[in-house]
């Protein structure tokens, strides 16, 4: 009988003990099913547990395709209502590495826009790492406004997910759906393409440095499917700051992304449509925005 235990806590010892050689992370797309959670500004544009179903898939096959040795799991795929404790559950009983939930905000007032990623508070450090990084790779990568990392302290009360999870966990607001400009930038395949690719960019670095011993290069044979490089069409720029929404850009018919250069030059600001996956269609845009007055517009290869 003894030798028996001492078996036993022999192979207990060596599978505690040996070194992780993959990572799962469970993608939370926030709602579903009966609960819409945020409406849009206006009625015909998708609601939040719409957009999030779509930019959680983006994110989990991003990371499929483009890292091995890492487990994708979700708490849904398709329009249903898994509810908070369900969720919790999934977490905490799928030797779950890492869980990122994905929400899109919503406020009465339309003139707030911009993202957060949300931790419970900031003793949870692999957290507070991996949501940093997120609302890095959102103001360089996808030139959104970051309105920062936020607490339960911050927001007044604790989030479930957050709170009763047992590894690291951020809930990611991609923006907010109820002002006009970016809830149209959240509405559009190219808008939860680029938000995809942020949170993928940093959910990367962030598992790369957490397990250095981990080899994450992608087979070869899947290649790079969608760490795609990307194109924007620049159509001026500017000493002051203008609004995004001012009608002679609306009249473009794409939403306009500013962006804040640092550099010694006059002009401070930049303004972009965009993102294009692939030069032609920049190209093609290029043209159409030339022919609707910025004669002087061209093309900007982003890597
Ligand atoms: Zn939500």
């Amino acid at each position: 009988m003894k030798k028996r235990i001492t078996l036993l806590l022999l192979v207990f010892t060596t599978i505690v003990f040996a070194e992780k050689s993959s990572v799962t992370i469970l993608i939370d797309p926030g709602h579903g099913g009966k609960d819409p959670g945020h409406l849009p500004h206006q009625n015909e544009l998708m609601q939040e547990k719409d957009i999030v179903l779509e930019i959680s898939l983006k994110i989990g096959e991003y990371l499929t395709y483009n890292l091995s040795n890492v487990k994708v799991m979700y708490t849904r795929k398709t329009d249903i209502y898994p509810s908070l404790d369900e969720r919790v559950a999934m977490a905490n009983n799928n030797n779950v590495d890492y869980m990122l939930s994905i929400h899109v905000n919503g406020s009465p007032n339309s003139s707030i826009y911009g993202t957060e990623t949300h931790i419970h508070n900031f003793e949870a450090k692999s957290s507070y790492q991996w949501a940093k990084l997120i609302e890095d790779q959102f103001t360089s990568r996808a030139g959104r406004r970051s309105r920062g990392v936020k607490t339960a302290a911050d927001v007044g009360h604790s989030i479930q997910i957050l709170k009763q999870t047992n590894m690291p966990t951020v809930l990611v607001e991609c923006g907010f759906i109820t002002n006009a400009t970016e809830g149209k930038y959240l509405n559009s395949a190219y808008g939860q393409e680029i938000i995809a690719s942020a949170i993928f960019r940093a959910t990367r670095e962030f598992i790369k440095a957490k397990h250095p011993n981990i080899d994450f290069s992608p087979a070869k044979d899947l290649a790079v499917k969608n760490d795609q490089s990307i194109y924007k069409v620049q159509i001026m720029a500017s000493i002051d700051e203008l609004a995004t929404d001012i009608p002679e850009f609306k009249k473009l018919g794409y939403p306009v992304e500013r962006v804040k250069v640092q550099s010694t030059s006059m002009y401070k600001y930049k303004y972009y449509v965009g993102p294009f996956k692939d030069k032609k269609e920049a190209k093609k845009v290029e043209k159409e925005v030339q022919g609707k007055g910025y004669k002087d517009a061209f093309i900007v290869y982003f890597e």
